[in-house]
């Protein structure tokens, strides 16, 4: 028996009015799998997520989740089937409270049946959204507002979450704690989680599986230990 990766991707090319960022990317991640995707600035990360997500059309390859072609599927459909999409630079509904933002994310099917159970599971890993869960989100830190766009990615009862950048604009600190948030988070429900990342290290250290992703081509792939490991890495991104 041989399983099919939760979501594969083979062959996409992506990009906006006719030039491409993504040259021919193929990617696959397992379910229960934590897989990194890393790369300088621009190489492609965030159109490779919309692109998943559906807010970028490719204009070739082809994208299959559970055995579902997404192609075939505007952005709401491949919500609904249990892709999260946690954006880039967060954006929360800044006029809305912390507990409005997690509602928000309750859109789905699964995330109304499972309300009561997720939003307690997502208080107690965040517990500063329980604190502050009547204040305007607008008004939040920026570490308070990625908790906030990770929990409310989370209300939605995904079966993959996606992370573009969750430490950007952090203190190290505050970044480590989001680190380690994802870690005890997929331990404690084996969820599928693809993380883009520009902190390399800390990315390669949490996920099992990595991507290296420059100028619109996965140029190295493999488990954490051997790109850690990869003497081009180390170079390139650990400086090393
Ligand atoms: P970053 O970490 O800076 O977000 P990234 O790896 O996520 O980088 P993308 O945001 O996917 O990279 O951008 C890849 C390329 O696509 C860049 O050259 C960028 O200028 C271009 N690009 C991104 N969004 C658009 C857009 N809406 N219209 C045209 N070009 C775009």
């Amino acid at each position: 028996l041989t399983l099919e990766p939760m979501l594969t991707l083979e062959n996409v090319v992506a990009g906006y009015s006719a030039v491409p960022v993504l040259r021919q990317v193929s990617l696959a991640v397992d379910a229960g799998q934590f897989v990194a995707v890393v790369g300088p600035n621009g190489a492609g990360k965030t159109t490779l997520f919309k692109t998943i997500s559906g807010i970028v059309r490719p204009t070739a390859g082809s994208i299959t989740f559970e055995g579902t072609d997404l192609l075939a599927l505007p952005a709401a459909r491949r919500a609904h089937l249990g892709i999260a999409h946690v954006p880039e630079g967060r954006q929360v509904f800044p006029s809305l409270t912390v507990m409005e933002n997690l509602e928000m994310g309750a859109f789905t099917a699964a995330g109304q049946r499972d309300w009561k159970h997720n939003i307690q599971r997502i208080l107690a890993w965040l517990p500063v959204l329980a604190d502050r869960r009547g204040q305007l989100a607008g008004t939040l830190s920026g570490g308070e507002q990625q908790m906030v766009a990770i929990g409310r990615g989370l209300a939605s009862s995904p079966k993959l979450l996606m992370l573009d950048e969750p430490s950007m604009g952090l203190a190290p600190t505050i970044a480590d704690f989001i680190f380690e948030k994802l870690i005890e988070i997929r331990r404690d429900t084996g969820l599928t989680i693809l993380l883009v990342e520009q902190r390399v290290a800390e990315a390669l250290e949490s996920a099992d599986h990595g991507y290296v992703l420059e100028a619109g081509r996965v140029v190295l792939e493999g488990d954490n230990r051997t790109l850690r490991a990869d003497d081009r890495v180390r170079q390139a991104y650990l400086g090393m």
